[in-house]
């Protein structure tokens, strides 16, 4: 055991992580304990490039004290360090992406084993997670929240969507959950998760940043972890159902344009992009069509496309 979960007050904890080669250090994890109360986990950078999601909760840390806090906040703001570190979505000694790989494996690349760090060190002394995702390079994406639960959860399902709805982000999405992923797992081995996304693209906005941070204070006080007293938000979040349908795949290699705009209502059978073929823009472009009504949500922010490329989401309204 690296990090003392159950120390009183603030304290910055270094993450080290057992390897052959002896133990590598992992990033930081911020605990505070103050007395009785909910018990949170919060973390982000399992997608070491998902910069804006990272710097909110460097942000979050730095605004935490002991006084503020009613039971237990733990803060990890670079989940997967040896990727952050490098500027990477996912560590150069095994190229695993992290969020495919829970629970995790003690013994297994180093990926895992900080996977395992998260899912059985960490994530025992919370009864709540909030993983944190923006879209880095590949997608941007509108700024959403969802969660998980079984009915082995402590927190219930209202809690979570109270607390979802408190964060005050424009959107509310419900979709099946994929077991390998920290909430996924999280969720299934009983302990509720919501996960928050959006923003992303090669650049940092600042403002994007802000509305983690203003998301998470208000979500932390709603549950009762912070006391704190945040800015309301006027924002009554949307929900929408995403599956499979909602999803727009590039079919073959080329240059992608975007036909619509994010936070756009689409309908099924609308163009929604054009992929060019390199060399030959004279030729018709394929064009992509939505399968299904819905509100863009997210969008691939790079030119270049391969076969089975996601291009887009949308989130069908309720
Ligand atoms: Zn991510």
């Amino acid at each position: 055991m690296t990090i003392d979960f159950e120390k009183a007050g603030k304290s910055v904890q270094e993450i080290t992580i057992e390897t052959e080669a002896g133990p590598v250090s992992a990033g930081h994890a911020c605990v505070v304990n103050n007395g009785p109360g909910p018990r949170v986990l919060v973390v982000a950078g399992i997608h070491g490039d998902e910069y804006e999601a990272q710097l909110a909760l460097h942000r979050l840390v730095a605004r935490l004290d002991t006084d503020i806090v009613r039971g237990r906040l733990i803060v990890i703001p670079e989940a997967n360090f040896p990727a952050s570190g490098k500027g990477l979505r996912c560590a150069p000694s095994d190229g695993a992406n992290m969020n495919r790989t829970f629970p995790g494996n003690r013994t297994g690349s180093p990926t895992e084993r900080l996977a395992a760090f998260l899912f059985h060190d960490a994530l025992p002394h919370a009864d709540l997670l909030i993983d944190v995702h923006s879209g880095g390079p590949t997608y941007k994406g509108e700024m959403i929240a969802f969660a998980f639960h079984s009915p082995a959860c402590k927190v219930s399902e209202a809690q979570l969507l109270s607390m979802m709805e408190a964060c005050g982000l424009p959107y509310i999405t419900h979709q099946e959950s994929i077991g390998t992923t920290f909430v996924g797992a999280a969720a299934a081995a009983g302990t509720a998760a919501i996960e928050l996304e959006g923003g992303g693209t090669t650049l940092v906005e600042g403002g994007n940043v802000d509305l983690f941070l203003e998301a998470l204070l208000r979500g932390l006080a709603q549950f009762g972890v912070l006391a704190i007293d945040p800015a309301e938000k006027e924002t009554v979040p949307r929900h929408l159902d995403v599956g499979p349908q909602n999803m727009f795949e590039a079919p073959v290699e080329g240059l992608l344009e975007h036909r619509v705009r994010m936070g756009q209502m689409v309908e099924a059978g609308e163009l929604v992009a054009l992929i060019h073929p390199f060399g030959d823009f004279a030729r018709e472009p394929r064009r992509i069509e939505a399968r299904a009504a819905g509100i863009v949500i997210s969008q691939r922010s790079l030119l270049r496309v391969v076969p089975g490329d996601c291009l887009g989401n949308t989130g069908t309204p309720r």
